[in-house]
């Protein structure tokens, strides 16, 4: 978590700071800090969003051509302004931003204190400001060698950024488990947690990997070296982010315009891997290992959040058309256990922001086992596709929205190809039931514009149900992992307690909470347990609950037993979660909205979580 954003060249470095913490907001914003570097190093810090921050400085002095500034989310020390990054050293002379977790800070921190160093937050953070200065010293080295031994010391996950007032053209960065990108401008050098502060000023970036460190000059000089000192050489990629999708482009809130994208970023997400004349599904980046996908002895999903549901319809997927066994896993778990992983099992990790600290680390779990690890990620150049064998790219562009939506539904979309490639080349599905699927996938594009018409009737219900205070959403099969997503999208961004569940499990607990006061949400598009989910529906009725359903247009049995019915076009059972979602996101967004809530920002989460 945490945005991270720093810059040297010839202009004034705090017009480019601000608003690269703006953009980088979705990743932290409990407190925010500056550091800019003229003569001293000047710092402000305050707790709240970074218009806190903006509006702090007005009247102060922010001269400089060098600086660095953060958006944080506390994980060690609440968020206040002591404890708001940048940290300094004891001398002042430097100052660092970090994002990630020390591990061994509390040691690191008892050490320094006997040596005489004064502490000024609770974060874990400010040992490593202090522990670089000590090195430099006490060790007589440069800013660089003792960021170096410092990092030697550290165990934990950093991406940070460090500058000195003894040394005015320079940017020291240096990154572990969490993001960096430096940029390399005309004369000047951005580092950034994503490219998104960077676009707009060049499109030349350079990943930082793991226990790299950047020095930065302002004469543009870039070297990169490990924390063992090792000499790197750096590799340019060109950035393909498109400016308009980082803006809200008339939309209220980023969320809501994402929902709005999803014809578009499904569509961008099988362009060019869906043939439908020619009967062709290929997903390019993962054709090197697609004989080993398809003769896994089983696939083992691993993900968190919202990409865990994704993860289960995939699991539908897979078992029903690859006929391959699948396993989902919440990565937190898997990488915690002891794991029985086979070297002929494939593991598909999936996250949106491809940082996602403990996916990473159940990867590198799977991979030393021997596995092959797929990736499914939506940043381009991020660390999951870097850490594993082969993957795909969602391709849904920038998802500012902390709550995720297009992001969701692209995974499923690609999972869906994924099973219908592995079954084709398998043979375990006949051609005509393939030809199906894929006409049908081509339509959901076009679908999913047709579902957004709903979006009048959400809002009436809204209203109806925003004061509830508990939520329940039902779904089988398919719809299961539906439900589950419509209930984590009421609780991320209203704060109403919702619980997803599979239907028929109601009566193995849950059914106890009915009554008249509390909302069900029933998904009940057409498939297969059509007649089972109305027998459920019956069951909540009899207890006075209230049904909200999503079904299939023209149903007639649900509508009679109902008290609220969405209807979503009709399509293959196998694609309906990619159409029941939408009223589902709509839904909690309004609510949220109507609750006065902060939609893009819900308290106490960010976008990428980093950190485990
Ligand atoms: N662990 C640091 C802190 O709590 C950094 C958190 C972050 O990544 O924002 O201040």
């Amino acid at each position: 978590m945490c945005g991270i954003v720093a810059y040297v060249g010839p202009n004034q470095a705090y017009p480019i700071l601000i608003k690269g913490l703006y953009r980088l907001e979705y990743r932290g914003y409990d407190s925010a800090g500056i550091a800019i570097l003229d003569k001293d190093i000047k710092l402000y810090k305050t707790k709240g969003k970074v218009a806190d921050l903006d509006n702090f400085v007005k009247d102060k002095d922010v001269t400089g051509t060098i600086g660095i500034a953060h958006t944080r989310w506390a994980t060690h020390g609440e968020p206040n302004n002591a404890n708001a990054h940048p940290h300094f050293s004891n001398s002042k002379k430097l100052a660092i931003i970090h994002n990630g977790i020390i591990e061994n800070y509390s040691t690191l921190r008892e050490e320094l204190i006997t040596r005489g160093y004064i502490f000024c937050s609770n974060t874990d953070t400010e040992v490593l400001v202090h522990l670089i200065e000590d090195i430099q010293i006490h060790e007589n080295v440069n800013l660089m060698e003792a960021v170096q031994l410092a990092l030697n010391q550290v165990i934990g996950a950093y991406a940070i950024v460090i500058i000195s007032k003894d040394d005015p053209d320079l940017l020291i960065a240096a990154r572990k488990g969490s993001p960096l990108v430096i940029g390399i401008g005309e004369n000047e050098t951005f580092v950034a947690s994503d490219a998104t502060p960077i676009v707009e000023y060049t499109r030349n970036v350079v990943y930082l990997d793991d226990e790299e460190i950047a020095i930065i000059r302002r004469n543009q000089e870039l070297k990169i070296k490990t924390i063992k000192n090792i000499d790197k050489t750096p590799y340019i990629h060109k950035l393909e982010i498109n400016l308009s999708a980082l803006e809200k482009g008339g939309f209220d809130h980023f969320m809501l315009k994402e929902i709005y994208e999803q014809p578009r970023s499904i569509g961008d997400c099988m362009r060019g891997r869906l043939n439908v004349e020619k009967g062709i599904v290929s997903l390019g980046g993962i054709l090197d290992y697609i004989e080993k996908i398809k003769n896994a002895n089983r696939i083992i999903i691993i993900a968190c959040g919202t990409s865990w549901h994704a993860g289960l319809v995939g699991e539908y997927l897979f078992e029903e058309l690859a006929r391959i066994p699948v396993e989902v896993e919440y990565a937190s778990e898997f990488r915690y256990r002891n794991p029985v992983i086979y070297e002929d099992d494939v593991v598909i990790a999936i996250s949106q922001s491809g940082e996602t600290a403990d996916t990473l680390a159940a990867i590198e779990l799977a991979k030393s086992k021997g596995a092959t690890i797929i990736g499914i990620c939506n940043v381009v150049g991020s660390s999951i596709p870097r850490a594993t064998h082969a993957g795909t790219y969602t391709h849904a562009g920038p998802e500012i929205g902390v709550a995720s939506t297009k992001a969701f539904t692209a995974q499923v979309t690609i999972l869906t190809l994924m099973a219908l490639m592995l079954a084709d080349k398998k043979g375990s599905i006949s051609k005509s039931r393939f030809h199906q699927i894929i006409n049908e996938l081509e339509k959901i594009p076009s679908k999913v514009e047709e579902t957004l018409k709903v979006n009048d009737e959400i809002i009436r219900i809204a209203k109806i149900f925003k004061d509830s205070r508990n939520f329940l959403y039902l779904g089988r099969g398919l719809n299961f992992p539906v439900a589950l997503e419509g209930a984590l999208k009421l609780k991320e961004i209203s704060y109403i307690h919702a619980e997803g569940y599979p239907a028929a499990e109601m009566k193995h607990g849950p059914i106890a909470l009915i009554d008249e006061k509390m909302p069900v949400v029933v998904i009940a598009t057409n498939q297969g347990v059509y007649e089972k989910i109305i027998s459920n529906i019956e069951e909540v009725k009899a207890r006075k609950g209230i049904i909200i359903a999503i079904v299939t247009e023209g149903d007639k049995s649900v509508r009679n037993i109902a008290d609220y019915v969405i209807e979503v076009p009709d399509t293959d059972e196998l694609l309906a979660p990619l159409l029941a979602t939408i009223p589902l996101q709509l839904l909690s967004y309004h609510i949220a909205v109507m609750r006065g809530c902060s939609i893009d920002q819900p308290r106490n989460l960010a976008k990428s979580v980093t950190v485990e």
